[in-house]
């Protein structure tokens, strides 16, 4: 970090875009991803046992 000036130090959670898409982990592999679509796949392993965290 180059904070100098003593602002907030405020830790960066990543955060997911309200109307990008919700999140999926994958129940196969546990690849986590977001999908627009109401069966999402898992990019990683094209497996369809997903479920929404
Ligand atoms: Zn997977």
């Amino acid at each position: 970090m180059c904070s100098t000036g003593g602002g907030p130090d405020v830790e960066i959670n990543e955060k997911v875009k309200e109307g990008e898409g919700k999140r999926y982990r994958c129940g196969e592999c546990g690849y986590t991803f977001s999908s627009l679509s109401r069966h999402p796949i898992c990019p990683s392993c094209q497996s369809e046992d997903v479920e929404q965290i």
